[in-house]
């Protein structure tokens, strides 16, 4: 094997004699791709840590890519071939996980792309899984529910019979275009072709709650970015380099999407975040009030008009792009990738930017951000709500028993014990009314939509101080603090493998 390299007007042929580097293919092809971009941002990272050359080759490359055509009749009774993909870019944890979308987008670059960030992502909130990502290039909106059906179990069927798919092999779940009704659809088809297996039901994550599905997991991704979002406020030193107070209260909003995570997030940044959400984009255009907007009354608007224009009280504003250069505190991107470019990020207002979209700012518009003091919390630490309650679900279903199940009504107990004994310590005994109203108040058991939540507040808390550690100490943008994190964590566990000695 040789390599040709130039030096001055010279040409050399260098034989080597170590193992060469693959050769060149769709993974080192597209720099300006979606998938190039990522690799961007971690080569940036790579730099930071001292891991062997060898090793980040290892954890950047996608390891397997596979892509399905199949037939599918339309109810119109005309045959259509659909275009699928699943991508596992790291097996340094089993199973590989991530979503699968359904968009007209989706191509073998943006599969990687995403697949690559779903292991930074489980890596940084030490979610025990590796990076995988699946797509089918359809517009959801153009299939009948039956056709969904039909596309859906078709590409299960496909997955599992490839082993793209199983409970310790790789696990999908809900993406752009996706949600519970697709994930149970994949779970019945895998029970249907797989043997009778003991675990099957964590075949699948993100399902309805009545087939094995956990509590809180569609809001998931929603509530994290909110637990992330409220993390990076709370440090005055922070808060005072970007330009703002601390604290969430009080802080002006713009989400741009109205699906799953942007409904949730901005709900909850809101009711409990006490922000003020101040704009709202969707495909059809976008909407501002500086007075706030409450979200639930947009999305009633929505459905009686079929758009999130002309909602009272509200000004309109022409394009969803154009919402991203609304004035602001914060600006959520929460649809689609590459919405702020090079031609955008010098227009954006908001101090800071909240990735809860995958991929939404380019690189070339993350170095504009970071030169103009732009504060951007990446996707691949903020949207990590969704795979971490999907750990939660996987575990659910693999312990067969709903989180809490053991415990709640002990805690309950225990709680109401403890009042009773302080009663029977204290010189005055508490009548029997506020004893009641104490033994309600106090003493609840915990059941699994305050686990899920509280194991996500956690998980988003810890792994937030973990990437903001790094980034103090080595002095860096908070993207490639997280990257920095996930390449340490991946590079420790081949480590410990022994794979790399
Ligand atoms: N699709 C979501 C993501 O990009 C969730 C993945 C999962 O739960 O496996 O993070």
């Amino acid at each position: 094997m040789h390599a040709v390299t130039s030096f001055a007007h010279c040409h050399f042929i260098v034989f080597m004699t170590a193992v060469p580097d693959p050769p060149p293919d769709v993974q080192d092809q597209s720099e300006t791709g979606f998938f190039g971009q990522v690799n961007q941002m971690f080569d940036r990272a790579a730099a930071e840590t001292d891991h062997a050359r060898g090793v980040l080759a290892q954890i950047r490359a996608c390891d397997n890519i596979i892509r399905f055509e199949f037939p599918i009749k339309r109810d119109d009774g005309t045959i259509e071939v659909i275009r699928g993909y699943r991508g596992e870019h790291s097996h340094h944890m089993q199973p590989t996980k991530g979503g699968i979308r359904y968009a007209p987008s989706v191509n073998v670059d943006e599969v990687m792309a995403l697949s690559a960030l779903m292991s930074y992502k489980c890596a940084i909130v030490d979610v025990p899984f590796g990076g995988a990502k699946g797509g089918v290039c359809i517009d959801a909106r153009e299939y009948s529910a039956a056709e969904l059906e039909r596309i859906t179990r078709r590409y299960a069927f496909e997955l599992a019979r490839k082993d793209f798919i199983g409970p310790g092999t790789d696990v999908p779940a809900p993406d752009y275009g996706t949600g519970e009704r697709e994930m149970a659809w994949i779970m019945d088809t895998y029970t249907q072709v797989g043997d009778e297996e003991l675990n099957a039901l964590a075949c699948v994550t993100g399902k309805p709650v009545g087939q094995g599905g956990v509590r809180g997991r569609t809001e998931a991704t929603g509530r994290g970015v909110y637990y992330g979002i409220r993390e990076s406020c709370q440090y005055d030193a922070d808060m005072r380099r970007f330009g703002m107070e601390p604290g969430l209260a009080g802080k002006s909003i713009v989400v741009q999407g109205l699906g799953n995570v942007g409904y949730h997030a901005a709900k909850i940044l809101d009711e409990e975040g006490e922000a003020d959400i101040v704009g709202i984009a969707e495909i059809e255009g976008a909407i501002y009030d500086p007075e706030g907007l409450a979200v639930d009354d947009v999305v009633e608007h929505r459905e009686d008009t079929g758009s999130i224009l002309d909602f009272p009280g509200a000004t309109n504003v022409d394009t969803s792009a154009q919402a991203l250069e609304l004035p602001c505190d914060i600006l959520i991107p929460a649809a689609l990738e590459g919405v702020i470019t090079a031609d955008n990020a010098p227009d954006i207002q908001a101090n800071i930017v909240a990735e809860a979209a995958n991929g939404p700012v380019t690189s070339a518009a993350d170095d504009i951000l970071r030169e103009r003091g732009v504060m951007v919390i990446p996707d691949v630490y903020l949207n990590a709500g969704g795979v971490i309650v999907s750990y939660f679900e996987w575990l659910r279903n693999l312990s067969h028993m709903r989180h809490g199940r053991m415990s709640r009504r002990f805690e309950e107990r225990n709680a109401e014990r403890i009042l009773r004994a302080v009663d029977q310590l204290t010189s005055e005994e508490f009548d029997d009314g506020l004893m009641g109203t104490l033994v309600e108040r106090v003493s609840f058991g915990a059941g699994e939509r305050d686990l899920v939540n509280s194991g996500l507040e956690d998980t988003m808390a810890y792994a937030y101080g973990e990437v903001r550690e790094i980034r103090e100490e080595k002095e860096l943008d908070m993207r490639t603090a997280a990257f920095v994190s996930a390449i340490d964590k991946i590079a420790n566990s081949y480590e410990q493998m022994g794979i790399f000695p």
